[in-house]
C-alpha cells in the first residue's frame, strides 16, 4: 500500500526543507526526502555554514595578528588549532542540521530517509540505504535535488590532496601552496580561508577577470585587495592537467588563448569551478521531464513540462543561492496551496564572505549599458565613514546606481566591512521600488556603517555632505 500525501518534496537543502514547512504550514499533508543522513542539504552540510564557520574563525585569528594590535589589545602568541577549529565546524552544522529536524517535527512535515525516484507523476519510490523501498503518492511533487560540484576532464578528486569545496571544508593540515582553479566565489572564499592560516594560495581563472558577473568595478578592486592580501592571481589560464608526485602535485597551467605553458608545484588543488545540477537517478527520463542541455530542469512558475511536478533551487534556472532556493520553496508551496506566490529575481542579493566582503543585488553598470538604460551614479567610499575609521576597517565603498529619469534604484554594488549584513537594506528598498531620493531622506543611525549607503545615495543626486 503507497503512503499517500498531499505533496511529496524531494530533497531536503534550502529549497526542499521551507518548500516542505511552508506546505505543512498552509495545511498540506507533506512528506520531504532525503538521501543524506542529515538534513539541510549542501548549504548546511558541505556549503554555506561550514565555510562561514572557517571564514569567521580565521578572520578572528588573522584580526589578532593585524587589527588587534592596532586597537591597543595585545593578543600575544596567537596559535591556531586546527582540529579544534574544525570541531566547532562540524557542531555547528550538527546543531543546525538537527534544527531542521525540530523544525520538521514541529510543523509536522514527515521526513523520509532515502533516495527518492519518480515513478509517474505523483508516484515516488524511496529506496533507504539498507535497500528496502517504498512507494510515496502525492498530487504534487517538488524536486529540490540541489546540485553538485562540476569536475574538470582529466583530473581526479579525491579530496585529499585534490580537493572540492567539500575537500577544502576538511583539510587536517594548512597546506603550504593551494592552488585554486577558478576564481569564482567558493574558490576565493575556501582560498581565503587557508591563506589566512598561512597557505600560499594561487588562483588560475580561464577569464581576465575574477568573479564573472560581477560589478566590473567591484571585480577589479576586489582583486586588487585580495592581492595585497597575498593571493596569487594566473588569469586568462587554464589548468590542462595535474600530476600527482609523492610529496608534492604539479599543475599544468596555459594561457587560455594557446601559447607557452608553465608547471606550477602545490601540494593541495582546489577545483572551484562551478556547480551543476543534480538529477542523477530521479528517474525524470521516465516520467518526461524536460532537462535542458545543461542538465538543468526548466519550469514556468515552477511547474516542470509534466503537470503536477515542479522544481525549485539550485536544480533549475537562476543563481545557485541558498536564498533563491528558500525563496521559491515558499512561493512554490504557496502556489501550490492556491494562494499567491512570488520570487522577484530582480532582487536577489548575492555575497562573498571575504573580508572585506563583497555585497551585491540589482544590476550592474555593464547590465544597464547593454541594455541602454540611462543611470546615475552614486558612490561613498569606507575611508569617509566615522564607523569604519575607528574599527580601522575602511578598505572598499558603496556604490548605488539610480534611473536617471525616475531615480529608481537599480542596482546596490559594495565592497567593504560587513557589507553581507548592509545588502538586506538595499534589497527592501528596491522591492519597495524606492528612489535613491528615499533612501538618502531616511535617517541612518550614527556612527554605523550603513551610513554609507545614505551618503552614496546622496551622491546619485550628488549632493554628499560628508566628503
Ligand atoms: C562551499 C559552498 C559554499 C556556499 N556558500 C553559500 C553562501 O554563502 N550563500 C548562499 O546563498 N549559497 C551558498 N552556496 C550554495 C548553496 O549551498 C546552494 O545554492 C543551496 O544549497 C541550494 O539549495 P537546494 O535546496 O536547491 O539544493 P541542495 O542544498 O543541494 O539540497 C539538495 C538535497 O537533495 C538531496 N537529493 C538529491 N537527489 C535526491 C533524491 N533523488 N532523493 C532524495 N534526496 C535527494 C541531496 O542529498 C541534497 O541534500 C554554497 C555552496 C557551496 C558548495
Amino acid at each position: 500500500m503507497p503512503d499517500t500525501f498531499d505533496l511529496v518534496v524531494i530533497g531536503g537543502g534550502p529549497g526542499g526543507y521551507n518548500c516542505a514547512i511552508r506546505a505543512a504550514q498552509l495545511g498540506m499533508n507533506v512528506a520531504c526526502v532525503e538521501t543524506r543522513a542529515t538534513l539541510g542539504g549542501t548549504c548546511l552540510n558541505v556549503g554555506c555554514i561550514p565555510s562561514k564557520a572557517l571564514l569567521h574563525a580565521t578572520e578572528i585569528y588573522q584580526s589578532a595578528n593585524t587589527i588587534f594590535p592596532k586597537l591597543g589589545v595585545m593578543a600575544e602568541d596567537v596559535k591556531v588549532d586546527l582540529a579544534a577549529m574544525m570541531k566547532h565546524k562540524d557542531a555547528s552544522v550538527e546543531g543546525l542540521t538537527k534544527g531542521i529536524e525540530f523544525l520538521f517535527k514541529k510543523n509536522g512535515v514527515t521526513h523520509i530517509s532515502g533516495h527518492g525516484k519518480l515513478l509517474a507523476p505523483g508516484r515516488v519510490e524511496v529506496t533507504a540505504t539498507d535497500g528496502l523501498s517504498r512507494v510515496l503518492e502525492a498530487d504534487h511533487v517538488v524536486i529540490a535535488s540541489g546540485s553538485e560540484v562540476m569536475g574538470l576532464a582529466g583530473i581526479e578528486i579525491d579530496e585529499e590532496r585534490i580537493v572540492s569545496s567539500t575537500g577544502a571544508l576538511a583539510l587536517k593540515k594548512v597546506p603550504d601552496h593551494m592552488v585554486v582553479v577558478g576564481g569564482g566565489v567558493i574558490g576565493l572564499e575556501l582560498g581565503s580561508v587557508w591563506r589566512r592560516l598561512g597557505s600560499k594560495v594561487t588562483v588560475v581563472e580561464f577569464l581576465d577577470a575574477i568573479t564573472p558577473g560581477l560589478d566590473a568595478e567591484i571585480s577589479k578592486q576586489f582583486q586588487r585587495t585580495l592581492k595585497k592580501q597575498g593571493f596569487v592571481f594566473k588569469l586568462g589560464s587554464k589548468v590542462t592537467a595535474v600530476e600527482k608526485k609523492k610529496n608534492a602535485l604539479s599543475v599544468s597551467v596555459e594561457p587560455a588563448k594557446g601559447g607557452a605553458g608553465q608547471e606550477i608545484a602545490c601540494d593541495v588543488v582546489l577545483v572551484a569551478i562551478g556547480r551543476k545540477p543534480f538529477t542523477q537517478g530521479l528517474g525524470l527520463e521516465d516520467v518526461g521531464v524536460v532537462v535542458t542541455p545543461r542538465g538543468f530542469i526548466p519550469t514556468e512558475e515552477f511547474q516542470t513540462n509534466i503537470e503536477g511536478i515542479y522544481a525549485i533551487g539550485d536544480v533549475t534556472h537562476g543563481p545557485m543561492l541558498a536564498h533563491k532556493a528558500e525563496d521559491e520553496g515558499m512561493a512554490a508551496a504557496e502556489m501550490i496551496a492556491g494562494t499567491a506566490g512570488h520570487v522577484n529575481y530582480d532582487v536577489i542579493p548575492s555575497v562573498i564572505y571575504t573580508h572585506p566582503e563583497v555585497a551585491t543585488v540589482g544590476k550592474t553598470e555593464e547590465e544597464l549599458k547593454e541594455a541602454g538604460i540611462a543611470y546615475k551614479v552614486g558612490k561613498f567610499p569606507f575611508t569617509a565613514n566615522a564607523r569604519a575609521r575607528v574599527n580601522l576597517d575602511t578598505e572598499g565603498f558603496v556604490k548605488i546606481l539610480a534611473d536617471a529619469e525616475t531615480d529608481r534604484v537599480l542596482g546596490v554594488h559594495m565592497i567593504g566591512p560587513e557589507v553581507g549584513n548592509m545588502i538586506g537594506e538595499a534589497a527592501i528598498a528596491m522591492e519597495f521600488g524606492a528612489s535613491a531620493e528615499d533612501i538618502a531622506r531616511t535617517c541612518h543611525a550614527h556612527p554605523t556603517l550603513t551610513e554609507t549607503i545614505r551618503q552614496a545615495a546622496l551622491g546619485v543626486d550628488d549632493r554628499i555632505m560628508q566628503m
